[in-house]
């Protein structure tokens, strides 16, 4: 009986990767989360979420003017059910105006 080649078990077909899709609350525009930024409603107020892992209460808007800006006035404080206080959308401009300028990929 010739010894038969040892033939790898074939792979499993490679899954389609899941790859999560969030809505931007400004454009309503489903995206990958990498390309969005996830705001998060803590106790102490609203905070961005770079790693998206905070707990509570998120949504995402792109760091483009475009979007954040319109969002932080209008659809954030609707999608969080709750109330941007000043410091809250001074840290959020801040914060998507430091990474809008720096991330010209985003236009
Ligand atoms: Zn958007």
């Amino acid at each position: 009986m010739p010894k038969q080649k040892a033939v790898p078990p074939p792979k499993q077909a490679p899954r389609h990767r899941h790859i999560p899709q969030r809505t931007c609350v400004a454009c309503r525009q489903v995206q990958a989360t990498s390309t969005l930024v996830r705001l998060v409603r803590t106790p102490e107020g609203v905070f961005p979420d770079e790693k998206g892992k905070r707990p509570g209460r998120g949504a995402y808007l792109h760091s483009r003017p475009e979007c954040w800006q319109p969002g932080i006035e209008k659809n954030l404080p609707h999608a969080l059910n709750t109330t941007l206080t000043e410091a809250d959308k001074q840290r959020l401009t801040e914060y998507f105006a430091a990474k809008s300028a720096d991330d010209d990929s985003v236009k």
